[in-house]
C-alpha cells in the first residue's frame, strides 16, 4: 500500500498565534508556563489537521519556539559557554542564543544565523568549540513531543536533523579552528542514545533530514555519511525506522553517498524541484527500501497538479511495488501559510488554484489513496483537482496576448545601454554635474508612526487619496528641506508611500494577487506575507512617477527615482510554477522599463533599481544551473534599465557586499554605479573591484542603518580613507548601507551630517 508523509508543518498557527506568543513573552507580558502551553495548543492543533487530513506519517519535533536547528544546539548540549554560563532556565537560554539577552546584568549577542539552503527562512547557526562535547539533553525534546502526540491519540514520526547536516552546517566559534565534521565521532553516540530513547517511547518511525546531500560537498563532509549511518543503521530494531530526507536539490552529484545510506528504511527526495532525479535515485535504492516521493511542493501556494503528481508516483510503484513507495510533500510544509481557508478577499478563480500547508496534507493523502485504491477511490477529488487545472491553464490572467506579444518583440538591442559607461559618464559629468565623492542615500527616509497612521487611515478609508495624497507630498517637502540642510548632492523623495518595496509594486501591476493572512516565516517570531504572481505581468499605468516627478520639482539637486528590480520582484513574492521563472521576470523587466523610461521623460535623470534579492536566488551548487540563472537575472536588468538615454545613471543597490563568487554577474549589469552595504564588512571585499578592474561607480555603505548609533565623523572619515585603498577617488559615492526607513530623524540626522562633512574633507583634498 502506498502510504502518504507530511515532513514538517507550520509553526506560526493561523493568525501567527507562535509570534505573538513569544513576543508577549520577551516584553514579559505572558509567563513562561502560558508561553510553553500554547505551544501545546499549537502542536495539537497542527497533528490534529494532518490526522483529519488522513496523513499516514505526520511529523514532530518539527516545531520549534524559534528554529529546529537551534533545538537541535540545546538537544546535544552544544550551547556555548556565553550562555550556558549566564544561569538562564532552558527556554531563555534558548531565546538567548537566538536574539540575544540584554537584561538583569546579562548582555550576550545572538548566534549568527543564515539562510535555510535557499529559502527565506533563516535558522541559527551550530557554533562549534575546538574542545566541544556533546551529550543528549535531560527530558529531549523530540522524545517529549512525540509522546505528548501519543497521549493525545497520535502517532507521529519524529523529525530529527541528522548528525552530518548538523555539523556541516554549523561553523567553529569566534577564536576556535575546529572543522565541525570532524565532531562526527564525539556527537554520534548522542544520535544513537537519542534514537533508543526514541524507540523506547514507543516510536516505530523516524525522520533524519540529511538536507546537506543537495550541496557540492567537500570530500571530508562526503566520506562522513558512511560511519554515521553505519552506527545508526547498526542498531536495527532498536531504533525507529529511519527515512532519511533531502529536499530542494538533487542528489545525483551525491550518488555515491547513496549506498551508505541504504541501510535506512527509505530515503525521500525532492521530486517536485527536480522530478529527473527518479530513475537514479530508484536504481541507488537498497533492495528492500523505501522511497520517499516528494510530490507536493513545501516551498509554494499552488494546487498540486493530481494527474501530474500520480504520474510520477506510479513509475515509481512499476519499479518498486507499492510497498516500497510513499507520497509526500517534497519538503518540510514550514514555507508555506498555514491555511486558505483564512483568505476572504481573493478573488473566487484564482483562491481555487491554491494550497497552503492544510490542504497540501490533504493533497498527499488523496495522492496515496489515487494510486493505491484507483482513481475512482477519489473520483471528486480528481475531477475537481483537473477543473481547476484546467481553469488556471485557460485563464486570462496567465494568457495575456499583450503580455506575450511584447515578450515576442524583444530585441538583443533592449538588452544594451546606447553606449559604453565611458562615453555614459561623460554625458551624466555635464548633465548632473555632481561632485567628485558625491553623496547621496538609498531610498528611503524614517517610516515615522504618523506616516504608518495616515497609510491605515487611507486604507481603511477613513481618508480620501486626496487627503493622503496631500499627506505624501508634505512628507516628501520634508525630506527635500531636511536634504538641502544637509548638503547631500543626490536626493530621493524618501519612499513614505510605499508599504513595501515588493508589496507597493505588486499592487500597482497586473498578474499579482495579495493575501491576508499568508504568512510565512522568515527567522524566529518574523514572519513575512509575500504577493503571489498569478498570472502574466503588466504595468497598466505609472507606477512611481508622480511622486518622483513632485519631488523632483521642489528640489535644487537631481532626485533620483526608486524601483524595486526585476528579480527582488520575483524571489519576494510566490512565483508561479506554470512558467518559467526567467519568464516572469523578463514580463516584470518589461513593466519597470515603461517605469524607468517614464521616470526619464518626466525629468528624473538619476534611476535607482534595488536588487537585494538576486543574490538569494543564486542555486544553490556552483555550475551550469548557477550560470544560467545569473544570465537571465543580469538580463532582466539589463531589460528594465537600458531604455535610458547616455545621460541618465543607472544606479542598483545590494544590501551586501560579498561579490566574490558571482563578480561577473554584477559588473555585466552594466550599472553606472551600485551602492552596496559595507560599514560592518571588510573594506578588503572591496579588492574584487580592483581585481577584476571595474570601471563604473560605487558607494559602499559608511553607516549601519541597522543600529541606532550615531557614528563620529572621524569614523566616516576612516572609512572613506580605507575604501579609497581599493577604489579610485572618482569612482567613490559616499551613502548609508540601506534604506533609514527604520531608524528614526534623531539618529539619522546627526549621522548623515557626519557623513556628508566628511565626504566634503576629502572632496576638499582632491
Ligand atoms: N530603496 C530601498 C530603501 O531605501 C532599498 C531597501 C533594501 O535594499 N532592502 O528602503
Ligand atoms: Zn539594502
Amino acid at each position: 500500500m502506498v502510504t502518504s508523509a507530511v515532513l514538517g508543518f507550520p509553526r506560526m498557527g493561523v493568525l501567527r498565534d507562535l509570534k505573538k506568543a513569544n513576543e508577549a513573552y520577551w516584553g514579559g507580558k505572558l509567563s513562561q508556563p502560558e508561553l510553553l502551553a500554547e505551544g501545546k495548543r499549537l502542536r495539537l492543533a497542527h497533528w490534529k489537521i494532518q490526522k483529519d487530513a488522513g496523513v499516514d506519517s505526520i511529523p514532530s519535533n518539527d516545531f520549534a519556539f524559534y528554529d529546529h536547528v537551534l533545538d537541535h544546539i540545546q538537544l546535544f548540549n552544544a550551547v556555548p559557554e556565553r550562555y550556558s554560563k549566564q544561569g538562564l532556565d532552558t527556554l531563555d537560554e534558548y531565546f538567548a542564543m537566538g536574539r540575544g539577552h540584554q537584561k538583569g546584568g546579562v548582555d550576550v549577542p545572538a548566534l549568527e544565523m543564515v539562510k535555510w539552503f535557499d529559502s527565506n527562512y533563516h535558522y541559527v547557526k551550530p557554533t562549534l568549540q575546538d574542545n566541544q562535547t556533546f551529550s543528549l539533553a535531560k527530558d529531549p525534546k523530540p522524545v517529549r513531543e512525540f509522546l505528548e502526540a501519543k497521549e493525545a491519540g497520535i502517532t507521529t514520526r519524529p523529525v530529527i536533523l541528522g548528525p552530518v547536516s548538523f555539523l556541516a552546517l554549523g561553523k567553529a566559534d569566534r577564536g576556535q579552528s575546529v572543522e565541525p565534521i570532524t565532531l562526527l565521532p564525539k556527537l554520534l553516540p548522542v544520535y544513537v542514545e537519542l534514537l533508543k530513547a526514541l524507540k523506547a517511547a514507543g516510536a516505530e518511525t523516524v525522520q533524519i533530514d540529511e538536507p546537506v546531500l543537495v550541496f557540492d560537498l567537500q570530500a571530508n563532509v562526503k566520506a562522513a555519511f558512511k560511519p554515521a549511518y553505519e552506527a545508526i543503521n547498526a542498531l536495527g530494531a532498536s531504533a525507529p525506522q529511519a527515512t532519511i530526507a533531502t529536499y530542494f536539490g538533487d542528489i545525483v552529484h551525491n550518488a555515491d553517498v547513496l549506498p551508505a545510506l541504504q541501510g535506512a528504511h527509505a530515503l525521500h527526495v525532492d521530486l517536485v524541484r527536480n522530478p529527473e532525479q527518479l530513475d537514479t535515485v530508484i536504481n541507488a535504492l537498497g533492495p528492500k527500501q523505501t522511497l520517499s516521493a516528494g510530490v507536493v511542493d513545501g516551498r509554494n501556494i499552488w494546487k498540486t497538479n493530481f494527474k501530474k503528481a500520480i504520474d510520477v508516483v506510479q513509475a515509481a510503484v512499476k519499479s518498486l511495488g507499492p510497498d516500497r513507495v510513499q507520497v509526500a510533500t517534497s519538503s518540510s510544509l514550514l514555507h508555506t501559510p498555514h491555511t486558505l481557508a483564512s483568505e476572504k478577499k481573493l478573488p473566487a478563480e484564482v483562491a481555487d488554484w491554491f494550497s497552503f500547508a492544510s490542504e497540501k496534507a490533504v493533497e498527499v493523502a488523496i495522492i496515496a489513496k489515487a494510486v493505491t485504491a484507483g482513481p475512482d477511490a477519489v473520483k471528486a477529488e480528481l475531477d475537481a483537482n483537473a477543473k481547476s487545472a484546467h481553469s488556471r491553464a485557460t485563464s486570462e490572467r496567465t494568457n495575456n496576448p499583450k503580455v506575450k506579444e511584447r515578450i515576442a518583440a524583444v530585441a538583443a538591442a533592449d538588452y544594451a545601454r546606447k553606449n559604453p559607461f565611458s562615453t555614459r559618464y561623460e554625458a551624466q559629468k555635464s548633465h548632473l554635474k555632481l561632485p567628485i565623492f558625491p553623496t547621496t542615500t538609498i531610498g528611503s527616509f524614517p517610516q515615522t508612526k504618523e506616516i504608518r497612521v495616515q497609510r491605515n487611515k487611507f486604507t481603511k478609508g477613513e481618508i480620501t487619496e486626496q487627503q493622503y495624497d496631500d499627506f505624501i507630498k508634505q512628507e516628501i517637502d520634508l525630506v527635500v528641506k531636511i536634504q538641502d540642510e544637509l548638503g547631500l548632492d543626490v536626493y530621493v523623495h524618501g519612499e513614505p508611500e510605499r508599504n513595501d518595496m515588493v508589496q507597493y509594486f505588486g499592487e500597482r501591476l497586473d498578474g499579482y494577487v495579495f493575501t491576508t493572512h499568508a504568512w510565512v516565516q522568515s527567522y524566529g517570531s518574523r514572519c513575512v506575507r509575500p504577493p503571489i504572481i498569478v498570472g502574466d505581468v503588466s504595468r497598466p499605468a505609472p507606477m512611481t512617477v508622480k511622486e518622483s516627478q513632485y519631488a523632483a520639482s521642489i528640489s535644487s539637486k537631481p532626485m533620483k527615482g526608486m524601483l524595486t528590480g526585476p528579480i527582488t520582484c520575483l524571489r519576494w513574492s510566490f512565483p508561479r510554477d506554470d512558467v518559467h521563472q526567467s519568464v516572469q521576470a523578463q514580463q516584470l523587466a518589461l513593466a519597470l522599463r515603461d517605469e524607468v523610461v517614464d521616470l526619464e521623460k518626466a525629468g528624473i535623470f538619476v534611476i535607482q533599481v534595488d536588487e537585494p534579492a538576486l543574490r538569494e536566488g543564486l542555486p544553490l551548487r556552483k555550475g551550469t544551473e548557477r550560470e544560467k540563472y545569473l544570465q537571465w537575472a543580469v538580463d532582466a536588468f539589463k531589460l528594465s534599465t537600458a531604455g535610458v538615454e547616455d545621460s541618465t545613471q543607472i544606479h542598483s543597490h545590494f544590501c551586501y557586499s560579498e561579490f566574490q563568487d558571482f563578480f561577473h554577474a554584477i559588473a555585466a549589469l552594466d550599472a553606472d554605479v551600485l551602492s552596496i552595504e559595507n560599514s560592518k564588512s571588510d573594506a578588503k571585499l572591496l579588492k574584487v573591484f580592483i581585481d577584476e578592474a571595474y570601471p563604473r561607480h560605487i558607494g559602499p555603505g559608511v553607516y549601519d542603518i541597522h543600529s541606532p548609533r550615531v557614528p563620529p565623523q572621524e569614523e566616516f572619515k576612516q572609512r572613506i580613507a580605507e575604501m579609497l585603498a581599493y577604489l579610485k577617488p572618482e569612482q567613490l559615492w559616499i551613502n548609508p548601507d540601506c534604506g533609514l526607513k527604520t531608524r528614526t530623524w534623531d539618529e539619522v540626522k546627526p549621522a548623515l551630517i557626519h557623513m556628508v562633512d566628511a565626504a566634503k574633507l576629502f572632496r576638499a583634498q582632491h
